[in-house]
Parts: C-alpha cells; sequence; structure tokens
C-alpha cells in the first residue's frame, strides 16, 4: 500500500535525488508524454540528471511536445538505475511495461489522478480532481516556486487541454482554466497545440472512414460500439479520438471501441455519458476515469466483445 504524501513532499522527494527516471504509460497520450517531459525539463534545470522511457511506440502525432526525441524506450537486457522511478498518468504498475523491470530505483514514485489508482508505489501523489496529471504538475510548480518557461508550459498545456477534451468535459473545473490561463501567460499559443493535436494524416481518416462503417448498437441504443479488426488495425495510425464518435449519438449512454491488437488480444476503450466505466474497465484489470476508461481482454475481439456485453447487461 502507498503511502500517500503531498505536493511540497514529492517535491522535496524530487530534490533530494540526484537520478530520476520518468516513466510514461503505455498507449502514451498528451497528458502522460507533457507531464513527464515539462518535470524532466524543470529538473535538468535544476541540475538533476533524468531519463525519461516509453515502453511503447510514440506517434508522429505528439512530435510538437519539446524534448520528445528525449524518450526511449526500454529494452529487456538492460538495467538503468535511478534514485527514484517517478511514475506519471499511470494508475497501475503493468501500465508502464517493461519500464517497470528495466530501472532499479530504491523510490517508486506515483504522480497520477485516476479514480482507479491501484497505489502500488512506495509514495504517491494522488488528486482525482485533477483532470490531468498535467495540472498537478502545475500545482507542484507552484508548491516549489518553478516558473514556467515556453517549453515546460507547452508541455503542460498540451496535457491539460487534451485530458479534458480542451476544457469541455466534466472534469474540467475553474482551477483547470486557470492553470491553462497561467501557462497561456508563459507564451502557450492554444491553436497552435490544438493544430498540432487535431491534425490528422490522409491515412488517419481514411481508416476512421472503415471504422465508422462497423458503428453498431446494443441494449435498445443505450451502447454504440465500433470495431477496429485485425486486419484494420495499424499501430502507426492513432486511433484515439475515434470512440468520440459512438460517444456523441442521441440515446447512446456507453460507447466502446473494439481493437484487435493481436488476434487474441483486444484493446477496449470505453466513454460514458453518466455510467462509471472506470469501474467496467477494472474487472478486466484496467481502469481510467469515471466517463473515460480502459483495458486490455485478452481474447479474440469477437469473444471479448462478448464478455464486456455480458457485463454491461448487467449494469444497464
Ligand atoms: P483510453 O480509452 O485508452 O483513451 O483510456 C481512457 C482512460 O482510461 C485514460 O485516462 C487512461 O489512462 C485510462 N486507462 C486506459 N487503459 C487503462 C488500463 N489498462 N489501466 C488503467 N487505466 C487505463
Ligand atoms: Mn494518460
Ligand atoms: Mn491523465
Amino acid at each position: 500500500m502507498a503511502k500517500l504524501i503531498t505536493l511540497a513532499e514529492t517535491g522535496a522527494m524530487l530534490m533530494a535525488a540526484n537520478k530520476i527516471a520518468l516513466v510514461c504509460h503505455v498507449s502514451p497520450d498528451s497528458d502522460t508524454l507533457g507531464s513527464a517531459l515539462g518535470l524532466m525539463l524543470k529538473l535538468e534545470q535544476l541540475g538533476k540528471k533524468t531519463v525519461i522511457l516509453v515502453d511503447d511506440y510514440i506517434g508522429t502525432e505528439f512530435k510538437f511536445l519539446p524534448c520528445i526525441e528525449r524518450c526511449i524506450r526500454p529494452q529487456a537486457s538492460e538495467n538503468i538505475y535511478a534514485d527514484i522511478l517517478a511514475v506519471i498518468d499511470s494508475s497501475t504498475f503493468d501500465r508502464i511495461g517493461l519500464a517497470g523491470k528495466v530501472v532499479k530505483a530504491p523510490i517508486i514514485l506515483n504522480i497520477d489522478h485516476h479514480i482507479s489508482n491501484a497505489k502500488f508505489a512506495d509514495y504517491l501523489y494522488l488528486d482525482t480532481e485533477a483532470a490531468a496529471t498535467g495540472e498537478i504538475m502545475c500545482d507542484l510548480f507552484e508548491v516549489m516556486k518553478w516558473k514556467y518557461d515556453l517549453e515546460t508550459a507547452t508541455c503542460f498545456y498540451a496535457a491539460i487541454s487534451t485530458d479534458c477534451g480542451f476544457f469541455k468535459y466534466s472534469n474540467t473545473k475553474s482551477k483547470t482554466m486557470m492553470r491553462a490561463a497561467e501557462l497561456l501567460s508563459a507564451g502557450v499559443r492554444p491553436n497552435e497545440i490544438s493544430d498540432a493535436i487535431d491534425m490528422k494524416s490522409r491515412n488517419t481518416i481514411e481508416l476512421l472512414a472503415k471504422v465508422l462503417a462497423t458503428l453498431s448498437f446494443e441494449y435498445s441504443g443505450r451502447v454504440a460500439y465500433v470495431t477496429i479488426s485485425n486486419d484494420l488495425y495499424d499501430k502507426s495510425i492513432p486511433t484515439d479520438s475515434f470512440v468520440s464518435y459512438p460517444r456523441y449519438i442521441e440515446g447512446v449512454e456507453i460507447a466502446v471501441m473494439f481493437k484487435a491488437v493481436e488476434q487474441e488480444v483486444t484493446r477496449v476503450s470505453l466513454r460514458s455519458s453518466n455510467v462509471d466505466v472506470s469501474e467496467i474497465a477494472t474487472k478486466f484489470g484496467g481502469g481510467g476515469h469515471l466517463r473515460a476508461a480502459g483495458c486490455t481482454i485478452n481474447a479474440p475481439i469477437e469473444e471479448a466483445k462478448q464478455q464486456l456485453f455480458t457485463i454491461l447487461k448487467e449494469i444497464l
């Protein structure tokens, strides 16, 4: 069970270390990458040695993030020694993949905002009210009296804005917007970041057209889902945004995207208007937030659908 700590303790712990290994979750998003990169940049300005690890493919859609090229993919054969393993925006240890095995550190520190947090670390700073881990980073900067520069502000703005759907989702609080305003004062241009995030390759839109053709409904239209079968699946094409299409259909309470990442491995994304989908994802070893969650089911896609629909039937 993790010891819950304050932001001041989190900052003090980082300042007491010489080398910090920052780790993002697999299927990385702007929140995990932006939060880790912004923190890395500040720690380096303060004279710390850092390394940033992501055990996954990092899509070209993140190339606008400052220093994204510093993210390295851990190799099974290596050992990386550090004073602290800082797990950023991840609610479970297995969600950092190989990085959890490769990094040898006496302290595991977890900074997170997921309601499903499994409290796996030695020390945990958890704020489930924060719209994004990026918002927590801004809180940490304030407590530590660290100043933003354009690069750190860009990282945190990208982190915050994507996790709250550009200030649309219910996790958007007045504080979320205040933090965003501070980042704009540091020079961030919101249009440049949203343009970079919204820009899609032709391949992505062509895939979206095929995925939308799979749109189906269950339970009298209360559940809508799309399917990315294994022959459509392409690791290099970002599909995170696709689940928003079934989500915004009148009468739909739960939207699901099934993605066959391997023949027997199905990645499931859940979105809802009200139902707690984090609880559903947790039943399959995943997690997330009330209205946005995900999990991986180790079964072929059609079998995974049946497993999930059985649970949904109980809930609806
Ligand atoms: P996604 O559908 O992958 O965009 O995930 C939606 C939300 O659920 C994000 O906040 C993720 O961090 C979280 N999430 C997704 N998959 C998992 C998982 N396997 N374990 C814990 N949290 C997850
Ligand atoms: Mn994330
Ligand atoms: Mn997040």
